[in-house]
């Protein structure tokens, strides 16, 4: 059982950057008990005020694509030569503690695992998507709280975790495999519209020609899409998080589009329209908990369930009849 800290205590090591407390605070968010849960609520108002101050930025793309690899680099690149304070997250619900999650394994970005100025924490395990989400997005909160100006939020290319992501970042990256006329490879196209950039990863050791040209085809399928509402035109590059080469244009990409959109004002818009979903998710959720959690609901559903399955009674007068109770 570990040591139970108070709200303060969690309030003031956050603010003052310890990175122990601040990893306690995430564990205590990601709990699913009502009394960790009432506590990490008061952790997050009072550390609120400070949040807010970070470039939110979601990186996705298949498994083997070169996530790890390339949140290295970059992530290197950041906190040795912009001085950035970097938070990595990750938005994995099929994780496993045990099992070979996203981030889990940290020996894959070692050297910024270890880095004083960078936050690694693996996607919370066993939990449903919206559960995960919840948790990442309050874990982002107490990352920026305790002055982590860059967040990265990982997650894998091959689900519906990419548009929980999209929800919580301003800006959206997807990570490419020059494909051998497999142009999308199973990234769905829904996926490459959310994009504000796709990199085309592994552009080295011969593989450069193959990713210039990816480069070309996937810069003239995006030319296909509607502009988006930020006004923001999508680019394309090539990278090789192996030689480096490419990786700083990356950010050069995301800083230009940062500075483009405060400007234009649609940054800012985002942000409270993202806060606006997250206030009624929140509500829809605590509210479906609620509902099953209450006695009369637990003791009734299952016959209520029998019921409706063998034609006794309706959906809709089911619900109604169990909401009522
Ligand atoms: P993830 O599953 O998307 O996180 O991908 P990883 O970062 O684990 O990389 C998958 C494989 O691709 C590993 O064997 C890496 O060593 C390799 N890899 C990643 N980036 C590069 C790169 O820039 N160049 C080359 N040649 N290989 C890379």
């Amino acid at each position: 059982m570990p040591k139970r800290f108070s709200a303060s205590d969690y309030i003031e090591g956050i603010l003052a950057g310890n990175r122990v407390r601040l990893s306690q605070a995430i564990t205590l968010v990601e709990s699913t008990l009502p009394s960790d849960q009432e506590l990490a609520q008061q952790v997050l108002d009072a550390v609120l005020p400070h949040a807010g101050h970070s470039v939110r930025v979601g990186i996705t793309g298949v498994p083997g694509v070169g996530k790890s690899t390339f949140i290295e680099a970059l992530g290197l690149h950041l906190v040795r030569e912009q001085g950035h304070r970097l938070a990595v997250l990750a938005v994995d619900p099929t994780s496993q503690r045990s099992g070979g999650s996203i981030l889990g394994d940290k020996t894959r970005m070692n050297e910024l695992a270890f880095h004083p100025q960078a936050f690694i924490r693996p996607s919370p395990a066993g939990r449903s998507l919206g559960g995960v989400t919840r948790s990442t997005r309050e874990a982002l909160l107490l990352c920026e709280a305790a002055g982590h100006d860059v967040i990265f939020v990982e997650t894998v290319g091959v689900g519906q975790s990419e548009t929980a992501v999209h929800g919580m970042v301003d800006f959206f990256l997807l990570l490419m495999l020059a494909g051998a006329g497999d142009e999308l490879q199973g990234i769905k196209k829904g996926i490459m519209e959310m994009a504000d950039a796709i990199s085309i990863t592994k552009a080295d050791q011969g593989n450069e020609l193959a990713a210039r040209r990816a480069r070309r085809e996937y810069q003239n399928a995006l030319h296909l899409y509607p502009l988006a509402p930020s006004g923001w035109v999508p680019e394309v590059t090539v990278s090789s998080a192996l030689t480096g080469q490419g990786v700083p244009t990356v950010w050069e990409i995301i800083t230009r589009y940062v500075q483009q959109t405060q400007e234009s004002g649609y940054f800012g818009q985002r942000r409270q329209e993202q806060n606006m979903h997250w206030l009624h998710e929140t509500i829809r959720q605590n509210l479906e908990t609620q509902f099953y959690q209450r006695p009369a609901v637990r003791e009734q559903l299952a016959a209520v369930e029998q019921a409706v399955r063998e034609g006794r009674k309706s959906a809709f007068g089911a619900a109604g009849e169990l909401l009522g109770l």
